[in-house]
This record gives C-alpha cells, sequence and structure tokens, in this order.
C-alpha cells in the first residue's frame, strides 16, 4: 500500500501546535511507516508545496500575503485539508489585532507609538509580507475539511485524528477529548 502524503504548514500562529505535533514522540516512528511528509516546517525543507497532498494540517490564521498565498496553493494541491489548532479554527491569538481595525492602526500603534529608538513602519516589499487588514480563520479564506480545535491540540488528539485517516477512515470529533477549544 502506497504511503499517505503529509503535509503541515505553519501560517500565522506560534508554532504551539507544531511542537504538539512532535509531542506525538515514539507514535511518530509508526507514523512514518505509513506517511511520506512532504512539506512540514519540521522535519523536511522543501521550499515549495508540492502536489498531490493527501492530508494537510494547518497551523495558525491568515493574517498576511505569504499566509494567504500558500493557503490557497495549499487548498489546490491537498485532497483533506485540516484545520489544525485554535488560530486556524477561529484566528483566536492572531486575531486579537482585529480589534484595533485595519493593517495601518496596528502597525502604527506596535512599530510607531510603541517603537524605542528609531520607530519606521517595516515596509520592504518581497521582504516583509504585507499584512492583511484583517486576519482570518482558514475555513474563510479555503474550504477546510475537519476542524481540530485545542490551543495547542495534545498529542492525544493529534493521534486520534490521524490514526484513523491512516486506515482512509474519517475521524470522529466529538466529545471533550476532541473538540475541546483552548
Ligand atoms: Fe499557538 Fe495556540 Fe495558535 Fe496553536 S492554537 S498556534 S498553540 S496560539
Amino acid at each position: 500500500m502506497s504511503k499517505i502524503k503529509l503535509a503541515t504548514i505553519w501560517l500565522a500562529g506560534c508554532s504551539g501546535c507544531h511542537m504538539s505535533f512532535l509531542d506525538l514522540d515514539e507514535w511518530l516512528l509508526e507514523l512514518a511507516e505509513h506517511v511520506d511528509v512532504v512539506y512540514s516546517p519540521v522535519g523536511c525543507d522543501l521550499k515549495d508545496y508540492p502536489d498531490d497532498v493527501d492530508v494537510c494540517l494547518v497551523e495558525g490564521a491568515v493574517a498576511n500575503e505569504e499566509n494567504l498565498e500558500l493557503i490557497r496553493i495549499a487548498r489546490k494541491r491537498t485532497k483533506f485539508l485540516v484545520s489544525f489548532g485554535d488560530c486556524a479554527v477561529t484566528a483566536n491569538v492572531p486575531g486579537m489585532r482585529n480589534m484595533l481595525g485595519k493593517a495601518e492602526p496596528v502597525l502604527k500603534r506596535s512599530y510607531l507609538e510603541l517603537g524605542d529608538d528609531s520607530p519606521q513602519l517595516p515596509h520592504f516589499p518581497g521582504i516583509v509580507p504585507e499584512l492583511l487588514d484583517r486576519v482570518r480563520p482558514v475555513h474563510e479564506v479555503v474550504d477546510v475539511d475537519l476542524f481540530m480545535p485545542g490551543c495547542p491540540p495534545d498529542a492525544d488528539r493529534i493521534k486520534s485524528t490521524l490514526e484513523p485517516m491512516l486506515k482512509g477512515e474519517q475521524p470522529v470529533m466529538e466529545g471533550r477529548d476532541m473538540i475541546k477549544f483552548g
């Protein structure tokens, strides 16, 4: 049986969801028997999101132009997209900046009003991705096939989500163990 092509991507998040993925510890070895990790910020150095990905775990909200481009590409090239963690599911912590309005007041507050020595706005087109006016959960931008909440989802929840998929089954996201936020 051919291996499942697994990707994970890191949008606007703290990487805590990926750290929780690494907390799978020895189960990662079992997972490795069933999947090829074809794109990920952990343990994989590929720069371009590949074609024909079977499953992608998406950490983080969509907060800047780079996030937007990557999630659109990932959606086109992935069969089953999982919103992985509360930032992906609700925008969560990165979404708190939405309270300040659009991108401009957020940048002014952060880099000018709160700047120390030489306050300046980070405007480096092509180097620093432009902020979107609003931080959005992943499903507001592209279709999502499964929601896995948690900040972060703990390793047991990640395992209980992935394990059925390895057998071609849909995970059951029910009950406190699987869908509690936070
Ligand atoms: Fe970090 Fe929590 Fe967001 Fe995951 S859901 S990226 S752990 S803040």
